[in-house]
């Protein structure tokens, strides 16, 4: 029987270790088949933006058609607040700016220095449970102590974090519309906390996908 090396390797761990890693494993096994893309220079910024608009569009549509039905209208946090695309549109190139010009430069860096390395094996399922759910706490908190320093120090507010506050009425795509350092500080504390636990990189592309979503929902 022809097994890959995955197989192989999984073969060789006690039954129950087996069961949790094969529950991610096909999972794993269709990421790693887009290897080449997954190592590219370019896969953070693309995986990044991509899945902050995917996330954003669902919102966008129930914006739009809580004009329509006032039925779903009733549900809005501000049920008399509407975003326009003369409101998304700046937001989306202001995101789309910040991924070429920032996040890109950034990203490059890191995969220069650190190359991503494919494990043949999925991780185990409560670890990933575990560490996803770790690295959001971390992340809150520390954007909680950001945050809260940012709004206590006039001059930080003023330079750094007004921006993010121009849209008294928020919608989904204000989530990323903020200064540049609000942006490099939440992307430092994103990829920083996966980094110092040792996640597997599927681990942290759940994290990275719960995240955007968790702040998405939030906001
Ligand atoms: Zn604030």
């Amino acid at each position: 029987m022809n097994c890959s090396l995955a197989e192989r390797v999984l073969l060789s761990y006690p039954m129950d270790r087996q069961r949790d890693r094969l529950c991610l494993q096909s999972l794993w096994d269709f990421v790693t088949a887009e290897e080449p893309l997954i190592k590219s220079p370019f896969f953070p910024v693309l995986f990044s933006f991509t899945a902050y608009m995917a996330f954003c569009l669902p919102y966008i549509a129930l914006d739009f058609l809580s004009t329509r039905l006032p039925n779903l209208r009733k549900y809005k946090i501000q049920p008399q607040n509407y975003p326009t695309l003369s409101m998304m549109v700046p937001c989306i190139i202001q995101s789309a700016y910040h991924h070429v010009v920032l996040i890109f430069p950034v990203t490059f860096l890191h995969w220069y220095w650190r190359p991503m390395n494919l494990p043949v094996l999925a991780p185990e399922l409560p670890e990933v449970l575990l560490e996803v759910g770790v690295c959001l706490f971390l992340f809150d908190f520390e954007y909680f102590l950001w945050h809260l320093l940012h709004h206590k120090v006039p001059w930080l507010y003023k330079t750094f974090h007004k921006v993010h506050h121009k849209h008294v009425s928020t919608f989904a795509l204000t989530t990323q519309y903020s200064s540049v350092w609000e942006l490099l500080s939440l992307g430092f504390f994103a990829a920083i906390n996966p980094v110092l636990l040792g996640c597997h990189p599927l681990t942290e592309m759940i994290f990275f996908l719960v995240n955007i979503w968790f702040w998405l929902t939030v906001q």
